[in-house]
């Protein structure tokens, strides 16, 4: 017989999977020798009063569980004979578009700007040093995407479930904790999505597929509104009847080419504001009710969302226990993001607090035509350059001093590697952005109250959340109208935001390229 029940426990009772059979076996007046077998199903924390968690169980009572229990890399089939699709991007789209085609029966080559997973470590601790950017290797370029150095928090609002599930087991065959199989929340951290990539790459490149680094693409081979392939930026010609074009939202050159060669783009609505750190310890105070978070409970994590003058505003990647760190693709840019590692152990908590970006706001970049929300989201960027001393230094203003538009006369201890200058940050953002923020940490205050403190530091600017451009792509083949074969592909292409919803969008993109449906 199989029994399903909810066990509340304490959070040392969460993480102790030995103590549930006995848990489950008082609650239920089933002795514990009768259940053979317990399937956590979902694991969640209720702190809205007192803390514990929720963890939801399968019991098998006198019965064998019937599955094997080790989730395993599959037994991809040999596709190194089989027809050739260009995947652009080794990002979380372009990396599970690839598995799924080997799973269709063809032969993925992806061709990558930047440096494997390893190579791409050097560039990102240089850039943390505050000594120099790669434009094709840093936080957002390179191996894995902009997934890999980040939190890799994996919720989605996709309603997929079945969609999501298979992106989870095949990051767990592939080396991830399955606890993100369990958890409500899931995420992986910064220190363990790496190897989970090298080892995607390797089942990719065991099956017979090819990835390519330092590969650049610069143009696409176009005949007869057909796509052919693609030239790159070491003067070669790759061919290939399909494109699946996942190249992330910091792709400007992308969208350049495209433009160039007559491929309709739409701007497109996205978010922009900054990036909050407070220490970690009064996050966990606030949310949970009791001074010290203790051994157990993880760093505590916030979602906020108001709404100001019809707009939304909301916390956008929340990381708690993790660092700030600089996340644009050109020199002369200010970005910022955040990231944490699996321990989630830093003693901040950084969350990026976004305003949503409506036609009415780039007005002004009108005459940019596609690109005229990128183009809004580039000038905030290079006034926030500008604003620290052209330097990779990032602008930032206690939380209390933005408020009363006043200087910062000292910056809180931060997470930040490269550096903070002190900046009014209503010099950098439009009125419009400012005055939304500021009523936005107002309403946030009420929700949780000590969150406004002098303690916390804004950091600017957060203006990478998706991608202000779409590539136009048809419903129902997922092929761009003007480029038989292209599949605009992921976040980049406006399809997607998000590791997670990225990876569907992958498998979607290669499911249609073998005539099928992943819906
Ligand atoms: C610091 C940081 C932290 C983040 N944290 C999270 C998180 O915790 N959870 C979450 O869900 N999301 C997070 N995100 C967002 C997430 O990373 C993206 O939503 C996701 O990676 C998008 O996947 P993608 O495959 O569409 O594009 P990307 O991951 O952006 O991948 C695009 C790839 O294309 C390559 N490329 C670009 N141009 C070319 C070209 N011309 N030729 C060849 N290759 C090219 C790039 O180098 C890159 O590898 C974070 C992002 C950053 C920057």
């Amino acid at each position: 017989m199989r029994r399903e029940i909810e066990l509340k426990l304490t959070p040392a009772e969460a993480f102790d999977p030995q103590r549930w059979k006995q848990i489950a076996a008082s609650l239920t007046g089933v002795p514990a020798g009768r259940i053979y077998h317990l399937r956590p199903l979902k694991r969640s924390i209720d702190a809205r009063h007192k803390v514990f968690f929720r963890l939801k169980v399968e019991l098998f009572i006198g019965e064998q569980f019937p599955y094997s229990e080790k989730i395993l890399i599959p037994a991809y089939p040999d596709v190194s004979r089989r027809p050739p699709v260009i995947i652009v991007g080794a990002g979380p789209a372009g990396l599970f578009a690839a598995l799924t085609l080997i799973e269709q029966g063809f032969k993925p080559v992806i061709l990558e700007r930047g440096k494997d997973v390893k190579a791409r470590k050097f560039d990102i601790s240089t850039l943390n040093r505050g000594e120099r950017l790669n434009p094709d290797s840093n936080y957002c370029f390179g191996e894995g995407g902009a997934g890999t150095y980040s939190d890799g928090k994996l919720y989605t609002r996709s309603t997929k479930r079945g969609n999501v599930s298979e992106i989870l087991r095949t990051l767990v065959a592939h080396g991830a904790s399955e606890d993100i199989l369990i958890d409500a929340h899931p995420h992986i951290g910064t220190d363990k999505l790496p190897n989970i990539i090298a080892s995607i790459r390797r089942s990719i490149l065991d099956a017979g597929g090819e990835v390519l680094f330092n590969k650049k693409v610069t143009g696409l081979i176009i005949k007869n509104g057909r796509v052919k392939g693609v030239t790159t930026g070491d003067g070669n010609e790759i061919r290939s009847s399909s494109v699946i074009l996942a190249t992330g939202h910091s792709a400007r050159d992308v969208f350049e080419f495209l433009h160039n060669q007559g491929i309709m783009l739409e701007p497109k609505p996205f978010a922009l504001g900054v990036r909050i750190e407070h220490p970690q310890q009064l996050i966990d105070s606030i949310q949970y009710h009791i001074p010290d978070r203790g051994p157990h409970l993880p760093a505590a994590t916030y979602n906020l969302v108001t709404q100001v003058e019809g707009r939304g505003v909301f916390s956008f990647c929340m990381c708690p226990g993790g660092v700030i760190v600089p996340a644009a693709t050109a020199e002369m840019e200010t970005v910022v993001n955040g990231m944490s590692n699996s321990r989630r152990n830093s003693p901040f908590a950084n969350s990026g607090i976004a305003v949503a970006i409506e036609p009415a706001d780039w007005k002004e970049f009108e005459t940019a035509g596609p690109f005229a929300a990128l183009n809004l989201q580039q000038s905030i960027e290079r006034k926030a350059w500008d604003a620290a001393g052209n330097s990779i230094k990032a602008p930032a203003q206690r939380l209390t001093d933005f408020m009363e538009d006043r200087l910062s006369v000292t910056l809180p201890e931060n997470s930040y590697n490269p550096g903070l200058s002190s900046v009014p940050l209503s010099g950098i953002l439009p009125g419009f952005l400012s005055s939304r923020l500021k009523q936005a940490f107002r309403d946030f205050n009420e929700k949780m109250k000590g969150y406004m403190t002098s303690e916390a530091v804004l950091v600017g600017v957060e203006s990478r959340t998706s991608s202000p451009v779409r590539i136009p792509r048809n419903e129902d083949t997922l092929q761009n109208p003007q480029a038989a074969g292209l599949y605009p592909c992921g976040e980049g292409a406006g399809y997607a935001g998000g590791i997670v919803s990225s990876a569907i969008d992958g498998v979607r993109c290669a499911m249609a390229i073998a005539g099928k449906s992943s819906v």
